[in-house]
């Protein structure tokens, strides 16, 4: 995934916004969230499912935990 939202401010004062790709809804780019630029793990979960069933068509799901960081 590339991103594109470079944060300007060094201050955090305001979140940074952006919209989870999954379900696009607008969430606050939090450094804390682990499901990030997801709203929530079931998003990420969501997406992670329909990437691997297009790229490798796979039965068994990968562990979510295995791609953070
Ligand atoms: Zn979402």
């Amino acid at each position: 995934m590339t991103d594109q939202t470079t944060p300007d401010n060094t201050q955090a004062t305001k979140p940074l916004m952006v919209r989870c790709p999954s379900c696009g809804d607008t969430v606050p780019y939090r450094l804390d969230n682990p499901y990030r630029p997801f709203c929530s793990k079931g998003c990420k979960a969501i997406d992670l499912g329909a990437w691997a069933s297009e790229e490798y068509r796979v039965e068994a799901k990968p562990n979510p935990e295995d791609l953070i960081g």
